[in-house]
């Protein structure tokens, strides 16, 4: 493995998950966030994550190891100064990338290759600001790391594929299950399935064809499935699904029905989906999990 030295850049819910699981699997992670005030939240997120891995791979003495291997600045530069590889978490707006790839790409060493965990947006928007293209590339994790252990490696067409292959190697040896895109997409390959699935669950549910659970239960039962479109949107948080529709319904106007219902039925009701204690289904024991759900 090429790489040692790891920064993790943005410390919040998925920049703590990935600096964590990156030091649980040995490396020496450097935290980087905007000021100290987000440094002492990271601070807390890791400890947390500690318990959460303790508890998971039942090895409290790893975990604790973990917390060993961080340093933590709010100095890019510093942040930086060793890094064989840099992820970027930081927040999910087009102006505040471009800016951290501009100035990454005065302050990092010849040899960091850059990777961005960006969900929605592709790599070839940010490759002109890193100053190294040939370098930089797209590694997104799922939430929930340490269980839902999805990488998904992709370059842009000006990616050299040696740093996609390093990447996908690096990815491996954090226990993590590297998925290779050939070619950019956006939305991957998991959100380019899920989202379209989602959606259509909604529209059926728009149009009146059938109840939540009716369309859950069909899919369950014919695909083998454990979970329909609704519990689905369920874990993933309405408020989530909303914002997804409602930006679609700007161009779609297919969409808008759909984002009625989800702000009327439930958002304005508090009822935001698992988090919550209720969605589409009431948790703890959803109707979808009750083993007589699928024979009636
Ligand atoms: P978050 O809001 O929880 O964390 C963002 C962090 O970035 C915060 O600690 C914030 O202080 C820091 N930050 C803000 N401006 C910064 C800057 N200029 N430089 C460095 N750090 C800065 O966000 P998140 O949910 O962890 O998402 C981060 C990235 O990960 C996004 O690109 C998102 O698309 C992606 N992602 C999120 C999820 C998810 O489920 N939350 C899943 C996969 C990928």
């Amino acid at each position: 493995m090429n790489f040692k030295n790891i920064t993790v850049a943005g410390s919040g819910v998925l920049g703590s998950q990935i600096a964590f699981q990156t030091a649980f699997h040995g490396y020496n992670v450097s935290v980087y966030d905007i000021n100290d005030a987000a440094l002492e939240k990271a601070k807390e997120r890791l400890a947390g994550l500690k318990d959460v891995y303790a508890n998971y791979f039942k090895d409290e003495t790893k975990a604790i190891a973990a917390l060993e291997r961080f340093t933590f600045s709010s100095s890019l530069k510093e942040a930086v100064k060793d890094a064989d590889l840099i992820i970027e978490a930081i927040p999910e707006l087009v102006d505040i990338k471009i800016n951290f790839y501009k100035e990454l790409a005065t302050v990092a060493p010849e040899k960091t290759v850059f990777a961005s965990n960006s969900s929605t947006m592709l790599p070839s928007q940010f490759a002109e600001y890193t100053g190294r293209p040939e370098k930089f590339l797209a590694l997104h994790f799922a939430n929930e790391v340490w269980k839902n252990n999805t990488a998904e490696v992709m370059g842009h067409p000006g990616t050299d594929k040696q740093y996609e292959d390093q990447v996908i190697e690096f990815a491996k040896s954090i226990s993590m299950i590297p998925l290779h895109i050939l070619k950019e997409q956006p939305g991957y390959i998991l959100n380019s399935l899920l989202v379209p699935f989602l959606n259509a669950g909604q529209a059926l549910l728009a149009k009146g064809v059938a109840d939540p659970e009716t369309i859950d239960k069909t899919w369950m039962l014919a695909t083998g499935a454990p979970m329909g479109p609704f519990a689905i949107l369920d874990v993933v948080g309405i408020q989530t699904a909303y914002n997804i529709v409602a930006n679609e319904a700007k161009h779609n106007p297919n969409a808008q029905p759909i984002a009625d219902i989800l702000k009327t039925d439930f958002l304005d009701k508090g009822k935001t989906g698992k988090e919550s204690g209720e969605g589409f289904y009431k948790y703890p024991n959803p109707s979808y999990l009750d083993p007589e759900f699928l024979k009636a």
